[in-house]
């Protein structure tokens, strides 16, 4: 049995307690590892290495701090199918969307933010010519990451490069369903080089190691991606002591379907962000409204695409298009909706129910890709995050109703609008209340844009500058000439 550790200080440790969680393979429904129960006291030995060695990883040139962060992504690269592996085991996804989407795209964030820093600018700001200011950009010093369990390495390595690119040091915890892919990455930083206490890796529970980095008084950043109560409780811990916040939360995305859109373009795309990952992604578009001339094709259309293409089965498969869901928990949980959706009123046109395989994989948790249509747009199961592989569908009539349909949630992540018409889609993007705007195309994401959303879904944003301006102090220096 794989036993998980910590990354404190340069070195793989055990947690002071000694003290494991057991670790499920979703896909079995068997324990594959044990992951170290931390407790404030790995927290504190975390931080007293990063506080140690903010002086000198702070003072590291930018060029420097980017070597080191090369090495370690082209190692990941290096060691794709290992990493890709690990994260399926660990997560549930297909083995082709960890080796072709969320690994690449871990190590494209190490890469983007090991590169950025070294373009990295601060502003100047002259008065005439009688004075002059211009802007430091200071590291914080010690930062907190704290990721969820549906994009493990991808959502991890996206809060870390920043961090460490820009000079500070970092106390971080993945999720403790999910910790395999951050225990290979702190191998990878031990044979890239990466200096002691740069990246500590504490891994344990949200209450116990989460709440110890929150509320730690010298961790004076924290990163977070998860959902929106869990945001909310960071913020209460940590607003008294005036952290910097960048809270990545929960969504409940619209997926607008114009009848002028290009239908089958449309259709590929709406299977991809209805249900990719299980639809356990927080861009994913869970709420498809269509515009009632083509409602009854969508529907015929999309219902029959889903039975045919979406194969449930072992993740490792290469056929497999949905794999298994990450936890009993959240698989109970995803049921509990679709059986709230029936109260609802709603009419389950295909899914709804739990998969059962066959020899090792028959007590992993599977849940058929569901449809569900006839729903008001503001009950439970159109306002609440189900996060797994659930959509409705409704349709509109106009502009305005679907707006006010679209932006009826407490959340306002991002936002799909499928139409040919340019004038119709800027006047959508600029009305709906989304912090990002896909038209005719999903998760189409280049690192450098701005990432985050309005609402219950977040605050502040992640990408780009963005990110090295969040991870970084700017203070005016004016001198008089
Ligand atoms: P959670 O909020 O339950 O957990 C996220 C992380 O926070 C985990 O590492 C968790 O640890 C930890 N945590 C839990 N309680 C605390 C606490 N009191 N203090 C500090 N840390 C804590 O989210 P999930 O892991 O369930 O992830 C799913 C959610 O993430 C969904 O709502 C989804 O929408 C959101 N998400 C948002 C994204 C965005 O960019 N906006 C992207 C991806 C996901 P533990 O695992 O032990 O609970």
């Amino acid at each position: 049995m794989l036993t998980i550790k910590n990354y404190i200080n340069g070195a793989l440790v055990e947690p002071i307690s000694k003290k494991y969680i057991d670790n499920y393979n979703p896909s079995t429904g068997k324990v594959f590892s044990l992951c170290p129960d931390s407790d404030e006291q790995d927290v504190e030995m975390a931080y007293q290495a990063a506080n140690a060695a903010f002086e000198q990883w702070s003072n590291t040139s930018a060029e420097k701090r980017s070597k080191i962060m090369l090495r370690i992504s082209s190692l990941i690269e290096k060691n794709i199918e290992k990493f890709a592996e690990a994260e399926t085991m660990d997560q549930g996804k297909p083995l082709w969307l960890s080796r072709n989407g969320e690994i690449p795209r871990a190590v494209s964030n190490i890469h983007f933010f090991g590169t950025a820093i070294e373009h990295f600018a601060s502003e100047a700001h002259p008065m005439g010519n009688h004075a002059v200011n211009y802007t430091l950009r200071t590291p914080i010093g010690v930062v907190g990451c704290i990721s969820p369990w549906n994009l493990p390495l991808y959502l991890f390595t996206w809060k870390i490069a920043p961090a460490i690119a820009s000079g500070n040091c970092v106390v971080a915890k993945p999720s403790e369903i999910t910790p395999y892919t951050a225990y290979l990455l702190s191998e990878i930083c031990i044979e890239a080089g990466l200096p002691a206490g740069v990246l500590n890796i504490v891994h344990g529970l949200g209450a116990k190691v989460g709440s110890a980095i929150t509320s730690h008084v010298g961790i004076k950043a924290i990163s977070f991606t998860g959902g929106t109560k869990t945001g909310a409780e960071i913020a209460r811990v940590a607003a008294p002591m005036f952290k910097k916040l960048s809270l990545e939360l929960g969504g409940k995305n619209p997926n607008i379907i114009f009848a002028d859109c290009d239908f089958e373009k449309m259709l590929t795309e709406t299977l991809r962000s209805s249900f990719l990952n299980q639809g356990e992604i927080c861009l994913c578009g869970s709420r498809i409204f269509i515009e009632r001339p083509i409602y009854e094709k969508f529907k015929k259309a999309f219902v029959e695409k889903v039975k045919v293409e979406l194969v449930v089965g072992n993740p490792m498969q290469a056929d497999t298009k949905v794999g298994s869901i990450v936890s009993k928990m959240h698989f109970e949980k995803i049921l509990s909706y679709i059986e709230l959706a029936k109260q609802e009123g709603g009419s389950v046109l295909c899914g709804g129910n739990a998969v059962k395989l066959q020899g090792e994989f028959a007590e992993g948790w599977y849940i058929a890709p569901t449809v569900i249509e006839g729903l008001q747009y503001n009950c439970r199961t159109n306002q609440e995050e189900i996060f797994g592989p659930v959509v409705t569908i409704t349709p509109f009539d106009t502009e305005e109703e679907v707006l006010h349909m679209a932006n009826s949630t407490e959340y306002g992540l991002a936002c799909t609008i499928w139409t040919e018409n340019l004038t119709r889609a800027h006047r959508m993007s600029f009305a709906i209340r989304a912090g990002i705007v896909w038209i005719n195309c999903w998760l189409l994401r280049d690192l450098r844009t701005p990432f985050g959303g309005v609402k219950n879904s977040g605050v502040g944003r992640e990408g780009g500058w963005e990110a090295l301006r969040f991870f970084t102090e700017p203070k005016n220096v004016c001198i008089k000439i």
